[in-house]
């Protein structure tokens, strides 16, 4: 029998888009977030408040995941929230506590954008800019984004394929901004007990099909505290180059997102279990170091 007449796809059923793909580029893109390096050997691991939303809780908070060993700060200042009557975020004063938080500590920061208009703004403050799982398809955002060249970290639509979201950032790199990271966060599915199905194969796809680095988020992956250390040593087994974690200093009084936040103290044991993972594979751990003057 002639293998050739058969119709079974042995790869994907979509053409990668050109400047995002490792047949194009077969070195890996590395990241570069205000010297920490997202994308080679080290796993990288962002970890904050789902939103700032006071001094006091930000700092706490960024000190002990620094502490515990996370590289990046995450905190959101524009929230992306569902109704428009929960916690907004704390909007520029958030960011100035972001910025207040980075140089006092010497560590970098990631936050949210949503809106075109705000992408100088919130540049002027991150060393990383977020584009949200609700806008990866808000196609003059991520124009904007790519012109700003701060690394973009570009969440997964939670509707969205790998070819969407492959293209989307193809839009960010047309800009002619190479430093994006790419985020599986979870997709909907008809499974209710999660608040998102986090698809990990997302992982080893995505590393097949492009050069660059992807990192995940198990909190909005499952939404259950309980669930989060699991599916992170899940995801750096898989071959994540990095992960973003919730944590609150105090997750049963967040604004938002506490069901899914791990206190200091599960975040300090997850980081020791991750060390491990990480060894195993023949992987690191970014350890912090201070680069910011
Ligand atoms: C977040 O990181 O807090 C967030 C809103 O994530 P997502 O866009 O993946 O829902
Ligand atoms: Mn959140």
């Amino acid at each position: 029998m002639e293998s050739a007449s058969c119709n079974i796809p042995i790869d994907i059923n979509f053409t990668v888009p050109s400047r995002v793909s490792l047949k194009k580029k077969p070195d890996a893109t590395i990241v570069n977030v205000n010297g920490i390096k997202v994308g080679g050997s080290e796993v990288v691991v962002i970890a904050g408040p789902c939103a700032v939303e006071s001094q006091e809780q930000l700092f706490q908070t960024a000190r002990a995941v620094k502490e515990s060993g996370a590289c990046i700060l995450r905190g959101g200042a524009f929230k992306p929230r569902s109704s428009p009557y929960s916690f907004q975020g704390l909007g520029e004063e958030g960011l100035r506590l972001l910025g207040k938080f980075r140089k006092e500590a010497g560590m970098p920061v990631v936050t949210e954008v949503m809106d075109t208009r705000q992408v100088g703004l919130v540049a002027e403050y991150a060393d990383m800019i977020q584009i949200g799982s609700r806008n990866m398809q808000n196609f003059p955002l991520l124009k904007e984004a790519g012109m700003c060249r701060k690394p973009v970290l570009l969440k997964r639509g939670m509707m969205s394929t790998i070819e969407e979201f492959l293209l989307a950032a193809e839009y960010v790199l047309n800009q002619g901004n190479q430093q994006v990271i790419l985020c599986e966060r979870g997709i909907r599915t008809f499974e209710p007990s999660t608040r998102n199905t986090l698809d990990l194969s997302a992982v080893p796809m995505l590393k097949h099909l492009t050069h660059l680095p992807v990192i995940v988020d198990p909190s909005h992956g499952c939404g259950l505290r309980w669930m989060v250390p699991s599916l992170a040593k899940a995801a750096v087994a898989v071959g994540a180059d990095g992960l973003i974690i919730e944590v609150h200093y105090h997750p049963d009084k967040a604004l938002c997102d506490g069901h899914q936040s791990l206190s200091l103290d599960e975040f300090a044991l997850l980081m020791t279990d991750l060390k491990k993972i990480s060894h195993a594979i023949g992987r690191k751990i970014s350890i912090p170091e201070p680069s910011i003057g």
